[in-house]
């Protein structure tokens, strides 16, 4: 069984068909490039051969290259891997470029054939960047059909030819939509972006293809890069227009990415170095650069956490070998914020809901909220109106417990008070089958305490949401003290189904995420009321990559929450509760009523149409600015290890059960700094030892919360980092 196979039509058409065996969507593995150069020799070769199809027998035409392969070569080539990989992008060029040449004599210009890539749907990094190297893309209106270069989402750059082709195709300034935002367009928008010649209805496009290619005429099928006289559209870096792009887009790029992320600058360096010679030249420095950041321990701990370990966590890499527990039917208790959120996406994923409140219009309201966001996919042409009328129907909204017969899971997400949860819990129970699993969304309550309520402990289970439902992909469950395996497995095909990403941990206080979250705010806080300058500390988060500094993070999330949280975590822990200074600035500000975004006020000032203006002027009259300001690095280190050491300390007392869960679950789920690939990796990237010094020096001079964790010690003495030590795959605790 091979990924291409190989027709010769009595035409003379050849086609080259992608369809790798027992995937559903193709992906380019090295294996797959020997056989795509063999059949494009036989076809040049072959002096029947009038033109060639390239084309895919799967609804998609490709998914990209399978990173793994990259990985591979990266770790099994010693040392020094830095030429393997050359040497490997290199020989992926130079099968691109004979396809693009065909076969055509390099004097005279004539004899090659022509080349057209027909595809029947979506099309994604080295799929995209095989269309760019052929003549002609013919792509079919699907539903559902996109193309593009997402690289740069996961921290690399198109490197096999993309980056060179599509500059030169449209400029560099009409070409970063695509290249430095990674955006995927649909074929009309594609269309107009030049990534594809012709958009054709899915049942015409084999006979384009062909008809293409038996009347291309010579002109046709000569790149303009491969003509006399090419100037790169909207102009060369020394053209005044084009320096007008470069020194734009440096500028832009520096603001999006805090110079914390190497491929946007790497792609950057390869356009523009490039748009300075000939182009085979000009692949040889996208190669060279794109080299450079597939070594870059930044691009490979982004691709281990945001791609392979991501993808495994997806696919149950922990999930307990039982049968299959696709959920059917879902009883939502709490049509509130989250309970609404989670009937959308479960209903989206083609699971009947059940969604009950107290009062029906509490229930309805919580339906609506589904209807709010499928009327905004209709308005962005995402979803049709028989779509929106098909989701809607399969939410029922009521107050009668008695519609949660035959629901085989229920998530409850009623007021956070163990009183309700243990009311709803034993309603629900006396009505869902015995064999039904009941998961709780509680942020704070211990899983354990609540399953007290519970008749069958053993199928009582945490599956944490995180808001807004519909756009965190994150979903965090939790295992109480008698959780069933059962349960743990009904929990992750649930999220699944509804196709977001789970980590699995054991019942602590927070879990796992509220748990780095909540130090990470607090250190902000702490350092307000020291007198740090409130700039300081939120540009420090920034120029770490944190999506939100601490103290826009807590008016996002509301400080009303976060003192009932104080309140809460004060009254559990008693004399050792830590928090006193943060809480005198928390409890401050809501006497204020500086509740955060919400109420328009909180460390930041709002318009009084809630758009956030900048830090609130009046924060220096509660908080006065110290004369002598500490160091940047030293407000970074204070952010970065109060979250750090706490993802330590859950793997160290077995919440955490595995370091790819810490990893992928931190950045999906607060944003940490994704170019480091989360905390084990940060951690690895600077080695146990250098933390340990850091964290030492911390807590001499801010106090024994940053004393390093036994566990780092021990790493620290031995010379090992967690990805040595407890290795990708291996269970940690
Ligand atoms: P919410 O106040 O918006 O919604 C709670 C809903 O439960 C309300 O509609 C209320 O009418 C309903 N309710 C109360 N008692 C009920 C009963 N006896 N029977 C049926 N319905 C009842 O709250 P929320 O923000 O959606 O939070 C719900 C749960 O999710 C809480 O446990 C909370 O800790 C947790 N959670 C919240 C967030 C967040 O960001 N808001 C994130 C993760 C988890």
């Amino acid at each position: 069984m091979t990924d291409f196979t190989y027709a010769v039509d009595a035409d003379g058409v050849a086609t080259i068909t992608w369809d790798v065996p027992g995937k559903s969507m193709n992906v380019m593995s090295r294996e797959g490039f020997l056989q795509l150069d063999g059949m494009i020799d036989a076809a040049l070769g072959d002096s029947a051969v009038k033109g060639i199809i390239v084309t895919s027998a799967k609804e998609s035409f490709a998914g990209g290259m399978d990173l793994n392969v990259l990985a591979t070569i990266r770790d099994s080539a010693g040392a020094n891997p830095g030429p393997a990989l050359f040497d490997f992008i290199m020989s992926a060029h130079r099968v691109l470029r004979k396809l693009e040449r065909a076969g055509r004599d390099p004097k005279t210009g004539k004899g090659g054939k022509p080349v057209v890539c027909a595809l029947p749907g979506t099309a994604a990094g080295i799929g995209t960047e095989i269309a760019l190297a052929c003549h002609r893309r013919i792509m079919a209106e699907a539903p559902r059909a996109r193309i593009g270069l997402p690289e740069i989402l996961v921290g690399l750059f198109p490197g096999a030819g993309g980056t060179t082709r599509y500059s030169r195709m449209v400029g560099a300034m009409a070409a970063a939509p695509v290249l430095l935002e990674g955006k995927m367009l649909e074929p009309k928008a594609a269309k107009a972006a030049s990534l594809i010649d012709e958009v054709v209805a899915p049942d015409q496009l084999m006979a384009r293809a062909r008809d293409w290619v038996l009347n291309a005429t010579d002109a046709e099928i000569v790149k303009p890069w491969d003509q006399k006289g090419f100037k790169m559209p909207g102009g060369a870096p020394y053209h005044p227009a084009g320096f007008m792009t470069f020194v734009g887009a440096n500028a832009m790029i520096l603001g999006k990415t805090q110079g914390v992320y190497p491929a946007a600058k790497a792609l950057l360096s390869a356009v523009y170095e490039g748009a300075l010679v000939d182009f085979d030249t000009a692949l040889r420095i996208e190669a060279r650069w794109f080299v450079s950041i597939l070594l870059d321990p930044r691009s490979s701990a982004m691709i281990r956490s945001l791609f392979i370990n991501k993808e495994a966590l997806e696919k149950g890499a922990n999930r307990p070998s039982v049968p299959d527990q696709r959920v059917r039917k879902v009883g939502i208790l709490g049509a509130g914020m989250m309970g609404a959120g989670i009937a959308y996406v479960s209903a989206g994923a083609g699971i009947e809901v059940v969604l009950i409140d107290a009062r029906q219009e509490a229930a309805d309201r919580g339906k609506s909220h589904s209807a709010e966001l499928l009327d905004k996919g209709m308005k962005r042409g995402k979803v049709t109106a028989e779509k929106k009328a098909e989701v809607l129907g399969r939410i029922t909204a009521t107050t009668d417990y008695a519609a949660l017969s035959g629901c085989d899971l229920v998530v409850e997400a009623v007021f956070e008070d163990m009183g309700v949860k243990a009311e709803v819990t034993a309603r629900a129970e006396a009505v869902i089958p015995q064999d039904a699993i009941f998961a709780t969304n509680t942020s704070t309550l211990p899983i354990s305490d609540l399953a007290k309520a519970s008749a069958r402990p053993g199928q009582f289970i945490g599956i944490h949401f995180f808001s807004p439902v519909d756009k965190m992909n994150l979903v965090e469950i939790i295992r109480g003290r008698e959780t069933g395996e059962i349960a743990v497995a009904k929990a992750l095909d649930f999220v699944r189904q509804i196709r977001k990403t789970p980590i699995v941990v054991n019942d602590a206080r927070f879990f796992y995420a509220n748990r780095c979250i909540i130090p990470y705010i607090n250190e902000g806080i702490r350092m307000l009321a020291e007198g740090v300058e409130p700039a300081l500390i939120e540009n420090a988060a920034r120029l770490l990559g944190f999506p939100l500094g601490p103290l826009q993070l807590v008016d996002e999330t509301s400080i009303d929450l976060g003192v009932k949280i104080a309140r809460a975590t004060k009254a559990a822990m008693g004399d050792a509760y830590p928090d006193g200074a943060v809480d005198a600035v928390l409890f401050a500000m809501a006497d204020k009523g500086r509740l955060g975004r919400k109420a328009a006020a909180g460390f930041y000032a709002y318009d009084e149409k809630g758009s956030r203006l900048g830090l609130w002027e009046g924060l220096a009259a509660d908080y006065r600015v110290a004369a002598r300001q500490p160091e940047l690095g030293e407000v970074q280190q204070r952010l970065m290890m109060a979250q750090v050491l706490e993802a330590v300390r859950a793997l160290e007392e077995g919440v955490l059960g595995d370091i790819r869960e810490g990893d992928v679950g931190a950045i999906l789920g607060w944003g940490f700094a994704p170019w480091s690939g989360g905390p084990f990796s940060w951690l690895d990237m600077i080695g146990a030892q250098q933390a340990v010094g850091i964290c030492e020096r911390l807590a001499s001079a801010h106090g024994a919360r940053f004393a390093p964790p036994a566990l780092l010690r021990e790493m620290a003495a031995k010379g090992q980092s967690f990805y040595g030590r407890f290795g990708a795959g291996a269970r940690a605790a």
